[in-house]
């Protein structure tokens, strides 16, 4: 049960000019449910290209995509948007959070906006940032909180409307050698816990080697 399927999928910047830069050319990847898959690859090679179009926030030039067996480019716009909204978690290397908004409400907002009520969100909201260790800074603004903390937030963020795909790219990358890798075994026993399906892009080993399997970009193919 594939919750995410790219078929030679390609994708090239600048097309027809001098500068065109052909960055993916017909990449394969399935990804199935409650699966965790590292996504290692140098700077430049297409990681973030890759995961935007997974996400549906960038069209391939050709290639097939199907989320949870529905093949994206018959589905409606409407219905793409909903996907997107709900249906797939993101987190970036850096954390994004609404600087003005305290820590819970961050991860209340995207519920709200979801069409979950106050209380509810809430209550969710609390759960997660128990499960990551920061329910005491549930009222700390970003800028109050640590680094690894600030991420811990953004990952709260990111299932906060419970997708069933959780797209990273570089999500410890900010962070410095002893805490990337705290924060990153928080994230994956939150994955593991939710049973959800990730792609985690990284270009640390060391952490790729604790997923279920490491696929690397090389000249624009997954292998
Ligand atoms: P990574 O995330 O692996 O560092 P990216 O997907 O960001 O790689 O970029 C892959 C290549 O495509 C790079 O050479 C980058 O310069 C180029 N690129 C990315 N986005 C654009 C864009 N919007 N326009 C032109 N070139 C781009
Ligand atoms: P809306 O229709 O509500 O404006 P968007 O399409 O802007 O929704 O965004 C949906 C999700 O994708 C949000 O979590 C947003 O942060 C993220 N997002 C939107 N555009 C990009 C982008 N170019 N790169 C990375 N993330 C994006």
């Amino acid at each position: 049960n594939a919750v995410l399927e790219l078929e030679g999928i390609s994708k090239a910047y600048n097309k027809g000019k001098i500068s065109e830069v052909s960055v993916l050319k017909g990449a394969d990847l399935k990804l199935s449910e409650g699966e965790i898959v590292a996504l290692v690859a140098p700077s430049g090679a297409g990681k973030s290209t890759l995961l935007h179009i997974a996400g549906l926030l960038d069209t391939p030039d050709s290639g097939v995509i199907r989320i949870a067996g529905e093949e994206v480019a018959h589905l409606s716009d409407r219905r793409r948007t909903a996907i997107r909204r709900a249906g797939v978690g993101f987190i970036y290397q850096f954390h994004h959070l609404l600087p003005e908004f305290s820590a819970l409400e961050n991860i209340v907002l995207p519920q709200l906006a979801n069409g979950t009520a106050q209380a509810a969100a809430e209550a969710h909201a609390t759960s997660l940032l128990s499960r990551v260790g920061i329910a005491e800074r549930a009222h700390h603004r970003p800028a109050e909180l640590s680094g690894g903390e600030q991420q811990r937030v953004a990952f709260c963020r990111a299932l906060a409307n419970q997708p069933r795909l959780l797209l990273a790219d570089e999500p410890t990358g900010n962070l410095d050698p002893e805490t990337s890798d705290q924060v990153f075994g928080t994230l994956v026993e939150l994955v593991r816990e939710t049973g959800l399906s990730a792609l985690i892009a990284t270009h640390n080993l060391d952490l790729a080697a604790r997923m279920d399997r490491v696929m690397h970009l090389e000249h624009g193919v997954l292998v």
